[in-house]
């Protein structure tokens, strides 16, 4: 007789008696079968968005797995991949940058820079020798995004296309890139970009070297993960409009990492219809001050989960802020109980490197498991 091998899952660890703190629960497996599916089905180099996950276990296994470039924003983020990934290719794609943090980023050999203003192009050509690659981000009215990156960076595509005859000008790599917006849904928006981005090349009367598509690849925020492949063959369809035959890059965050984690939380306190959690918008949850949950699972003390009939709670953080709450009304299951934990799935992105220690809270665990 064997015993059964005991599956290492959140329900399993939060059987087992997970504690009090909340714990960031990490499938290995889950980020490797991601980054395959990118690897096999986008048509250029993938590269991966530091912003979205920056704990190393994550670098780290990019990096094994064969990723060879890294988005990165700041000289922190540049630090971080060339200590667990020194051989890979830094693309500094946060537009705007001092001049300490342009002499940063040319001391650590950054690959590629964006830049989306002349002021912005100035500064970088004052400062970086010639032959670098610098890609200019345009935007467009966006459509299918859960919110719109737009509003910060990227030119007009007519001011893209002077900034991409100014690149090519003074004796710089023009290429282009854009984000589409998180968690996109609309494969054609891809599409619809990578026709705009061949416009905006004939316009400025330069090849581009390379484009880069962005990040904005949507999780399924459910445990599952989306077919990519809707995406992918947009991208060759938009990328056909260019005359000349650009090299493709993408840089995804979330849609590579988030579906690799889920997040277990602590019902501190039922009262009524309200619930206090362990953590809240200060700590792990804040992206739910602005973005739709995700399939929420109550896991009860002996690791059953809550089945019964759904009723409408107040969900409050631990800190003493009354803005520390899930905004609007959480439908969870009518038996929940203090002890109790709330698994949120598809947690991978924009958890680490966006949470406060408000109040003495923030402190978190992760614990790597086989399936989420
Ligand atoms: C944040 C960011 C990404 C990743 O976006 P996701 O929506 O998480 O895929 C990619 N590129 C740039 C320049 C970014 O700022």
């Amino acid at each position: 007789m064997f015993d059964a091998p005991i599956p290492r899952d959140p329900v399993a660890h939060m059987a087992a008696g997970a504690g009090d703190v909340p714990v960031h629960y990490f499938s290995p497996a889950a980020l490797d079968r991601r980054l395959a599916s990118f690897g096999s089905g986008f048509p250029g180099l993938v590269t991966y968005a530091v912003k979205a996950n920056p704990d190393e276990q994550v670098i780290a296994r990019l990096c094994a797995g064969g990723m060879t470039a890294f988005d990165v924003a700041s000289p922190e983020e540049i630090a971080l991949v060339r200590r667990l990934c020194p051989g890979a290719a830094l693309h500094y794609n946060n537009p705007v940058r001092s001049r300490g943090e342009i002499a940063a980023g040319l001391a650590a050999g950054v690959a590629s820079w964006s830049v989306d203003c002349a002021g912005e192009l100035d500064k970088l050509t004052d400062l970086l020798p010639q032959g670098a690659e610098i890609a200019v981000r345009f935007k467009l009215p966006v459509a299918g995004a859960a919110y719109d990156f737009g509003a910060k960076f990227g030119a007009e595509p007519e001011e893209a296309a002077e900034l991409l005859a100014v690149v090519a000008a003074r004796g710089y790599g023009p290429a282009l890139t854009f984000h589409v917006g998180t968690q996109n849904t609309d494969p054609g928006a891809w599409e619809t970009y990578l026709t705009a981005a061949a416009d905006i090349a004939r316009r400025a009367g330069v090849r581009p070297g390379r484009v880069n598509v962005g990040g904005g690849f949507p999780a399924a925020r459910d445990g599952g993960a989306p077919d990519l492949a809707p995406f992918f063959a947009a991208i060759r369809r938009g990328a056909a409009a260019f005359d000349t035959s650009p090299a493709l890059v993408c840089e995804p965050g979330r849609g590579l990492v988030a579906d690799a984690f889920a997040y277990g939380v602590e019902v501190k306190s039922v009262r009524g219809s309200a619930i206090y959690l362990a953590d809240g918008i200060y700590g792990g949850l804040s992206e739910f001050v602005s973005f739709a949950l995700p399939r929420i699972r109550v896991v009860a003390p002996g690791g059953a989960l809550r089945t019964a009939p759904p009723r409408p709670r107040t969900v409050w953080g631990p800190t003493c802020d009354s803005l520390d709450r899930i905004p609007g009304e959480v439908t969870l299951p009518g038996d929940l109980a203090e002890g109790d934990w709330l698994l949120f799935d598809g947690m991978g992105a924009y958890l680490n490197g966006v949470t406060t220690t408000f109040n003495g809270y923030g402190a978190r665990r992760t614990v790597e498991v086989d399936r989420l």
